[in-house]
């Protein structure tokens, strides 16, 4: 039980979907509305289960690659949507060649990083690329350019060990970052590349996105009031994980990351008086809603009090062929 019968709750504000991501679900939500099921979708459209379930119960067929959607998609006139996180020259050069009708939800933020990597790349710069090998928005970024052309550099220890490839040592550098990462630690990163390659070219606005930033802040401001912050996410979502990291970093005691209210059910509550609850880029309302629900079935008294850091009025249209 909990450390008492009241409980505080303070709302990082902002939190949860950011414009991308509202993007990228209504591009589904509209694709079905216009061409009916089944919508294949390459890559879970965010990383989030609850919102990838609820779409694959309405028809939409996720696939890891697009070689698993068949011939007869282009025939039946079947819309194929790539993700938020973006893809690379090669997947899109393989979608034309297949034939598909391909519908491009990467997120416009993501599509500027792409846009400026390939020009940079143009004008000679070989690219250092800062992000999480893996992920599939460092996959897309990375596979604008031919292989070899860019180097990942993930955390400090890498950027201090970092050593060119054979042929880079004269050549103009450039720097791109994901746009979920740790914004503390990616100037860690980028401060460590300067020092060790100071011809490295920054971008004039950083990688990191506004949404990222944003909630990175609140959750700074909140950290130092509570004993717990709980992250409402994705376990493999960067930019929940982030979360869950700068609570502990601004001085909070105890953080966790949760997909579903239910898993709160093992957390510890002794001593907890306050808690902060966030949620990540990807993740909905819904289950921020399910988190103060389950708090408010653990405690008698419950007060839920929002502290907004940041106001944010940020949005992306959908492609002219959706648009109702
Ligand atoms: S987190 Fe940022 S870059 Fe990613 S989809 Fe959202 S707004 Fe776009």
């Amino acid at each position: 039980m909990g450390g008492g019968m009241s409980l505080k709750v303070l709302l990082c504000g902002p939190r949860g979907f950011c414009a991308g991501v509202v993007r990228a679900v209504a591009m589904v939500e509209a694709c079905l509305v216009k061409f009916g099921a089944p919508v294949f979708v390459r890559h879970e459209i965010v990383h989030n289960k609850y919102v990838v379930e609820g779409l694959r119960a309405k028809g939409v067929v996720f696939v890891k690659e697009l070689d698993e959607i068949p011939d007869s998609a282009v025939r039946e006139g079947r819309p194929v949507l790539f993700s938020a996180h973006g893809v690379s020259k090669a997947v899109v050069a393989e979608g034309v060649r297949r034939g598909f009708m391909v519908m491009d939800a990467t997120c416009p933020l993501v599509h500027k990083v792409h846009t400026s990597a390939s020009a940079l790349h143009k004008q000679g710069h070989k690219i250092m690329m800062v992000g999480h090998a893996g992920h599939p928005e460092v996959k897309g970024t990375m596979g604008q350019l031919p292989d070899g052309e860019s180097i990942l550099v993930q955390d400090v220890a890498e950027a201090e060990g970092l050593v060119l490839p054979v042929g880079w040592e004269e050549l103009p550098l450039a720097l791109a970052t994901q746009t979920t990462l740790s914004v503390d630690e990616t100037a860690e990163i980028i401060a460590v590349l300067q020092r060790r390659f100071p011809r490295l070219k920054l971008p004039r606005k950083e990688d990191i996105c506004y949404a990222t930033t944003n909630r990175q802040a609140a959750v700074k401001v909140v950290a130092p009031l509570v004993e717990l912050m709980i992250v409402v996410g994705a376990p493999y979502s960067s930019n929940s994980v982030r979360l869950r990291e700068t609570a502990l970093q601004a001085g909070c005691p105890q953080a966790v990351l949760v997909q579903r209210a239910a898993e709160l059910a093992v957390v510890d509550f002794v001593g907890v008086e306050a808690v902060g609850v966030t949620s990540a880029a990807s993740a909905p309302e819904e289950l921020v809603e399910e988190v103060l629900d389950f708090l408010r079935g653990k405690f008698g008294e419950v007060t839920v009090e929002e502290k907004v850091v940041v106001a944010e009025d940020m949005f992306f249209a959908m492609p002219q062929e959706l648009r109702v």
